[in-house]
C-alpha cells in the first residue's frame, strides 16, 4: 500500500510492510541514524521492504544521494531493536529512523560520499524542523544500543551535520597524558564516570567497576564525539567531551 512522501526531499516512495503504530508517543522526538552494513551488491532496499526480514526504517539514503521513503513518519518503523536512551526503551515509537547506505564495519566501513551526506543533511533538516526534534536527540544507533551496534560508525561526519544545524557536537579536548580509566578499574572515579554516562543517556549502573558495559558506552561516546581514537578508555579528552556535552545540555534546558 503506497502513501504520499512526508518530505519534499524524497525522490521515491517504496512502501515497506514492516511497521506498526507508535505506542504512547504521539509524535517522534528523536532521530536515529544508521548504516545499512550490507555486502556490496546486496540490496538494502530489498531487505528493508521484505516482509520476512522484520526490519525497516522511514528513510534510506543511497550512496548517490537518492532518498527513498519506506514507512510513513506517523507510523513506527522497525530499526532500533532492543535499545535504551534516558529511561526510554521503545526508541522505535519515539523516533524517525534513517538508514544510510555503507558496507559498515563488517563489510568495509568507508567514508560517506559528499553527495550522500549533502542529501542526508537536507532530509534531517526537514525532519528536525517539522517535528521540532532537539539537537541532543539526534543520535546514532550505537548510542541507543552500544552493546549490539556500531553504526553509523566513526567515519560518520557528525561535525558536518552539526555545522548544518543538526545534532550536537562538541570539540574534543586534545589527547595527551594524564589519568585514565579502563576496563577492570575500580573506585570513586569509575563511579563518577558511570554516573556521567548514565546521566547523558546510556543504560548503565554506577557500580564502581569499569566493566564491559561501561567500556561499550565509552566506545559509543567516542564513535560519536571523539572519533580520532575509539578504544573504550576514558582518557582525559573523552571525559572532557562528556563534561562539555552535559554542560551544553544543562545550558539549553
Ligand atoms: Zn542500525
Amino acid at each position: 500500500m503506497t502513501f504520499d512522501a512526508d518530505s519534499a526531499v524524497v525522490d521515491a516512495v517504496v512502501p515497506s510492510p514492516n511497521f506498526g503504530e507508535r505506542r504512547g508517543a504521539v509524535r517522534p522526538d528523536m532521530l536515529i541514524l544508521h548504516y545499512t552494513g550490507m555486502r556490496e551488491g546486496d540490496s538494502p532496499l530489498a531487505r528493508l521492504t521484505d516482509p520476512d526480514s522484520g526490519v525497516s526504517a522511514h528513510y534510506l539514503v543511497e550512496e548517490d544521494g537518492r532518498i527513498l521513503q519506506m514507512v510513513p513518519e506517523g507510523a513506527r518503523a522497525w530499526h532500533a531493536g532492543e535499545s535504551y536512551w534516558q529511561g526510554e526503551r521503545d526508541i522505535n515509537s519515539r523516533s524517525i529512523g534513517i538508514e544510510i547506505v555503507n558496507p559498515g564495519h563488517r563489510h568495509g566501513l568507508r567514508p560517506y560520499p559528499p553527495r550522500q551526506i549533502q542529501r542526508l543533511i537536507e532530509l534531517c533538516r526537514d525532519c528536525v524542523e517539522r517535528w521540532a526534534i532537539a539537537p541532543q536527540n539526534v543520535l546514532a544507533h550505537s548510542d541507543v544500543a552500544p552493546s549490539r551496534k556500531e553504526d553509523p560508525g566513526e567515519l560518520f561526519p557528525w561535525d558536518q551535520l552539526s555545522r548544518a544545524g543538526i545534532g550536537t557536537v562538541v570539540d574534543a579536548p586534545p589527547m595527551g597524558g594524564g589519568r585514565f580509566l579502563t576496563i577492570g578499574d575500580r573506585g570513586a572515579p569509575v563511579t563518577a564516570w558511570q554516573t556521567m554516562l548514565a546521566g547523558y543517556g546510556f543504560e548503565l549502573e554506577a557500580t564502581g567497576t569499569f566493566d564491559e558495559t561501561t567500556r561499550l558506552a565509552t566506545i559509543a561516546l567516542q564513535r560519536h564525539h571523539r572519533q580520532t581514537r575509539v578504544d573504550g578508555v576514558a582518557d582525559a579528552s573523552t571525559v572532557g567531551v562528556l563534561h562539555r556535552l552535559l554542560s551544553l545540555r544543562a545550558a539549553t534546558r
